[in-house]
């Protein structure tokens, strides 16, 4: 339960994670809700309850039962009900009728049968008049929704604590057995009446919507939530020097400055901009971000099947699109450079998936064998050509130890890693530059197996053959998941 001075959020389901329960809350508290007040004394609910001697207007000793009773409906009736509540807790029949008309329905009979019923006519204590208020409230959202397409919606509503007791209460003493509640009341009444005023087809939802309208009841605003649209794809990256994602200039860190021309941009291109800038047009969203299952350094090129990774669209106003043609787009305009497997709907959990997976992959390595030692005088290599590859072969199915590389040791914590190369092929030498592939356990350091690293990573083809190892270029051949 999440309360908010004396006011809580009522959302319908409780299917949200936890995550956008958060997130909703905290963007709805920041919009400085004020403290729910009620009509109820807390004398009043004392007062409902000692008034049972009162009740003899019928005969003596009288007892209210619930509706749909005559008792109960009269009492509903005196204590100010509107008729949108008789309505829903009078325990009348709502086929084919309104809840007002049911509501009608209910005080007609009432008052024919009692006359002279002394109605208290302040507010009806049920919802505090909620119901008279509903097409101010339906219009409002309407007008917000113009500017979305979606098909999920689930709606929310701000009551204050105080009315949603005092409901409980006379809702369950005194009404109908299963009369829905307040909420659930509004929403339906809510749902009928968008429903015949917008023309797109659409649910509304207990678990995760694409618009979360948040209805305050007590200033009867409306706010909408527009969740993240996500597009699962795999992408191949032909092209050496560009980043994976977004790389903010080093120097302004992304706001602005003469020497990145202020773009904020370090490299005016990356993967991410040149997949998801052309889809951030299409679902007109405010911004994007790529969760991709492993990185590739900037120098290094993905090939193959390529690497799966979900595109988010943040805030999209359009979320219906033809994918293929989106597809084929998004490869037209990267011309070549980068490429994408058809684009198809994912969501959040994915998210998750691809990020955790741990996928072996196979890569292909480049590197040149120096002959210089420190001193800068150049030697002779002893070694043939059959003893390097048979010396580079001794690593197939070896585990490394791999301490966390220099090159990502600001990024990253230093400790140990345990990587298994689970084949290695294709070992060709031509003069003093060597190439092999590759098939290594996820989160292995591909370069460092080459260069040592300083021996920061044991064995190492650098060791293996005495010798320092420069890499020249790395491949990602392929990533084995589904
Ligand atoms: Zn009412
Ligand atoms: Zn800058």
């Amino acid at each position: 339960m999440f309360l908010y001075g004396s006011s809580r959020l009522e959302l319908l389901g409780d299917l949200m994670t936890e995550d956008e329960v958060e997130e909703d809350w905290t963007s709805y508290s920041s919009a400085q809700y004020g403290t729910g007040e009620s009509i109820f004394e807390e004398d009043n609910l004392n007062e409902i309850e000692s008034k049972d001697e009162e009740f003899d207007y019928f005969e003596d000793n009288y007892e209210i039962s619930p509706a749909p009773s005559i008792s109960g409906q009269t009492h509903l009736v005196r204590i100010g009900c509107c008729d949108f509540c008789l309505g829903r807790v009078g325990g009348v029949s709502l086929i084919k009728k309104t809840l007002k008309d049911a509501g009608l329905e209910v005080r007609n009979e009432v008052l024919n049968l009692n006359p002279g019923l002394e109605i208290d006519e302040t507010v009806c204590p049920l919802c505090e008049n909620l119901f008279s208020e509903i097409d101010i409230i339906t219009s409002r959202l309407i007008s917000e929704l113009n500017d979305f397409e979606f098909s999920r919606l689930q709606l929310g509503f701000q009551l204050p604590n105080d009315l949603l007791e005092s409901e409980e209460y006379i809702r369950t003493t005194f009404g109908a057995k299963r009369s829905s509640n307040l909420k659930q009341a509004l929403s339906s009444e809510i749902s009928t009446m968008i429903r015949t005023l917008l023309e797109n087809d659409f649910d509304i939802v207990n678990e995760f919507p694409e618009i979360l309208a948040l209805i305050d009841c007590l200033t009867l605003s409306v706010k909408l939530e527009c969740r993240s649209l996500y597009l699962y794809t795999r992408y191949c990256k032909f092209e050496r020097g560009l980043p994976q994602t977004k790389w903010n200039c080093r120097t302004c860190k992304g706001r602005g400055c003469e020497k990145c021309d202020n773009t904020g941009l370090q490299y005016l291109e990356s993967v991410q901009s040149l997949i998801a800038d052309p889809l951030l047009e299409v679902f007109l969203a405010d911004s994007h971000s790529t969760h991709s299952m492993g990185r590739e350094d900037i120098d290094v090129r993905c090939l193959g099947n390529g690497r799966p990774t979900v595109i988010e669209l943040k805030n999209p106003k359009k979320r219906f699109a033809d994918l293929n043609k989106l597809t084929k787009l998004v490869n037209k305009a990267a011309s070549g450079r980068v490429e994408i497997q058809p684009l198809r709907i994912s969501n959040k959990s994915e998210v998750v998936r691809v990020k955790d997976a741990a996928a072996d992959k196979s890569y292909h390595i480049c590197f040149k064998l120096l002959n210089v030692d420190d001193e800068g005088n150049e030697f002779e290599i002893q070694l043939t050509d059959d003893e390097i590859i048979s010396k580079i072969s001794e690593l197939n199915g070896v585990e490394l130890n791999q301490r966390t590389p220099k090159r990502v040791s600001h990024r990253r914590a230093d400790k140990i890693r345990k990587r298994k190369i689970i084949d290695l092929y294709e070992i060709k030498v031509d003069d003093k530059i060597v190439e092999f592939k590759l098939k290594a356990q996820s989160g292995t350091y591909i370069k460092e197996m080459v260069t040592s690293d300083n021996g920061r990573t044991e064995p190492s083809v650098a060791k293996l053959l005495d010798l320092k190892c420069e890499v020249e270029w790395l491949d990602v051949l392929d990533i084995h998941s589904d």
